[in-house]
């Protein structure tokens, strides 16, 4: 069965150990075929900013990282360089220009955290109240978003949820309360050509006390995106260490089939190509 991972970190990410050579070998053992390297790239992070057009030092040590992983990874695995872009609509004007770098297959749109606010991890969190106002927040953030043409698929929505899941507070995004605003978001992503990315980091739980048994977006999200006419989704595990690299992409294939997709997208030159989800 052809699994691709879309999303994980090689050490060229400031929170991620592991070379790219290493990631590549984790993912193969795990039966993945194809992987996209998508290294931070955050606004709201400047030492993360490593990036042109005016500083080269991210794409510089991601080449020098992808030709070590080319001599030394085995065969039968195809590697793609891609970035995960934070937080685009802080930016946008730059943001499309980082898009514009010949350099990559293919590029996450992401948001950490919202204007003015420190990233979704480094919050306390008070109360539910303050949780759904946040939520609400992230929404209309990822809309701006999604009408900016600087990435190919929107990451893990849902992202905040993580963090407050994990200081107790089990907010969801999710059709019921949200049902308005994620129409409007799923409307854009899918008339600007779009995808999104099922992220199943936290999907497989054995073994994971800390995971959080959810797929990023939640499942009703997902179909709603299909009722819609969005037939472009990636599975991203977003492994920062050998450990998880690969970990819950078969899951996340299987979950994509139970939900009524037939394909799963890779990309080219930010073109997606279909491939069949065969279980
Ligand atoms: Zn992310
Ligand atoms: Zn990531």
């Amino acid at each position: 069965m052809f699994l691709a991972d879309y999303h994980l970190h090689s050490s060229c990410s400031f929170d991620a150990d592991d070379r790219m050579a290493a990631m590549a070998r984790a993912e193969l053992k795990r039966g993945v075929t194809e992987i996209c390297f998508t290294d931070h790239v955050d606004f709201g992070m400047q030492e993360t900013m490593q990036i042109g057009p005016e500083r080269f030092q991210l794409p510089r040590s991601q080449v020098r990282q992808f030709i070590e992983a080319m001599e030394k990874a085995p065969e039968g695995i195809d590697i793609r360089l891609g970035l995960e872009l934070g937080e685009g609509n802080h930016d946008p004007a730059r943001a499309r220009r980082v898009y514009a770098m010949p350099e990559y297959d293919f590029i996450l749109g992401s948001l950490h955290n919202l204007r003015g606010e420190p990233d979704f991890y480094d919050i306390k969190y008070q109360s539910l109240d303050q949780c759904w106002e946040l939520c609400e927040r992230y929404l209309d953030e990822l809309i701006e978003l999604a009408g900016i043409n600087c990435f190919d698929c929107m990451a893990h929505i849902g992202y905040c949820l993580r963090y407050m899941h994990k200081q107790g507070f089990d907010a969801v995004i999710g059709m019921d309360r949200f049902g308005g605003r994620l129409d409007l978001l799923l409307h854009t992503l899918i008339e600007n050509g779009k995808g999104i990315e099922l992220n199943v980091a936290d999907l497989v739980t054995e073994g994971r006390p800390e995971a959080l048994g959810l797929t990023f977006p939640v499942l009703d999200v997902l179909r709603r995106y299909r009722e819609l006419g969005g037939d472009i989704v990636t599975v991203g595990s977003d492994s920062h260490s050998v450990k998880t690299a690969g970990l819950g992409v078969r899951e996340g294939y299987e979950l994509l089939a139970e939900n009524g997709f037939k394909y799963v997208a890779v990309y080219r030159r930010h073109k997606p190509e279909f491939k069949r989800i065969e279980l």
